[in-house]
């Protein structure tokens, strides 16, 4: 069977921490095993949240092909590119614009929500409100079959299905056949629509994706200073997991504990094995462990696993050149791709 192609990318905006490692990267790692994947840095969407500030840009992106590196993500098996070097995207973008429904993307609830609870930034630009289309260019010059998303962003990828959907019906179905991609899915998913024209309705590839609480039992995030960063020199990375916030209601030794409210658990439940998760379950709950012990057989848990990133991130954050020549190869890569793809586009609106 046919490999699948699977697209998908990340906002540089900051140093990786665990919450993304676990949420989107580790399902990047196992994608790339059994399909064809492009996965890029989407800088020019970091510009649609922050254009007012884009002076740590390249830093991030160097900070984030090395995490990238670093856990696992094999440019010998995935094409790793940055979007701004492919400026087809761009193209496509512009040329969807034209033929989107501004109701479209206003009816988008992350416009809305994002409007409502970011306050201290403008998102009142054409550039904000276009973002999805650009997100769709990004998918649809790949003609990608699949795109890993949770549940909140399947909106997103129905609009790309509308807009490639509306694209062809205006310019391509008239093509005897088309010259698309056809792929038989191995995702349990058909793809709904019997597809004759340029552009490929991508399918969802949907993704449970694990929450990881930071320090302080919130979500983590660079925004709530709570993060666990995959970067975080080793006396950084021991103090915030030893200050993990444990059940409030113990505070004493003798005190029983439920772990269930314990965000060192939730670490636990991770990074140990289910036979300690089960034991530590128990002995917490008849205070047969104390928290100071529990977080320390936490951390040798995620010193283990993490020991050998830290080696590799080490190694490529001296040799920074290796790691844009790496980008470097994969962009040409997707480019050979998407400017195959706007040529048929441009053809096929006779432009
Ligand atoms: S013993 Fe472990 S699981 Fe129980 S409250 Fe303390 S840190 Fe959490």
């Amino acid at each position: 069977m046919q490999k699948l192609r699977v697209l998908s990318g990340m906002q540089p905006s900051g140093r990786m921490h665990l919450g993304n490692l676990i949420g989107a990267l580790q399902n990047w790692i196992k994608l790339q095993e059994e399909n064809e994947c492009f996965f890029f840095v989407a800088d020019w969407h970091a510009i649609s949240t922050s254009y007012e500030n884009t002076k740590d840009i390249k830093e991030n992106i160097k900070q984030m092909l090395i995490d990238w590196l670093a856990c696992g993500l094999d440019p010998a098996k995935s094409t790793l590119f940055i979007q701004s070097h492919v400026e087809e995207h761009a193209i496509l973008h512009l040329l969807l614009s034209m033929i989107t429904p501004v109701s479209w993307l206003e009816r988008n609830p992350t416009y809305k929500e994002q409007q409502e609870q970011i306050k201290n930034r403008d998102l009142s630009t054409y550039g904000f409100l276009g973002y999805p289309v650009l997100q769709s260019a990004d998918i649809l010059i790949y003609k990608a079959d699949a795109v890993p998303v949770g549940v909140d962003q399947l909106p997103h990828l129905e609009l790309t299905r509308e807009i490639a959907r509306r694209f062809n019906y205006l310019y391509a179905n008239k093509r005897s056949g088309g010259a698309g991609r056809s792929r038989a899915w191995s995702g349990g998913i058909e793809s709904s629509v019997a597809w004759s024209g340029i552009l490929t309705e991508p399918n969802a590839l949907l993704t449970e994706i694990p929450k990881l609480p930071g320090t302080d039992g919130r979500k983590m995030s660079k925004s709530y200073n709570n993060a666990i960063y995959i970067s975080d020199p080793v006396d950084v990375f021991e103090n915030k997991v030893k200050n993990l916030i444990t059940d409030p209601a113990r505070v004493r030794r003798t005190d029983k504990g439920n772990p269930d409210v314990c965000t060192a658990f939730v670490f636990h439940k991770i990074y140990s094995n289910a036979d300690d998760v089960s034991q530590i379950d128990r002995d917490c709950r008849m205070a047969a462990i104390g928290c100071t012990d529990c977080k320390k057989r936490l951390l040798d848990k995620m010193k283990t696993t993490i020991k050998p990133v830290w080696e590799k991130r080490k190694e490529l954050s001296a040799n920074a050149k290796r790691v844009f020549e790496i980008a470097e190869a994969g962009s040409m890569k997707a480019k050979e791709i998407a400017s195959n793809t706007l040529k048929e586009v441009k053809e096929a609106m006779r432009i």
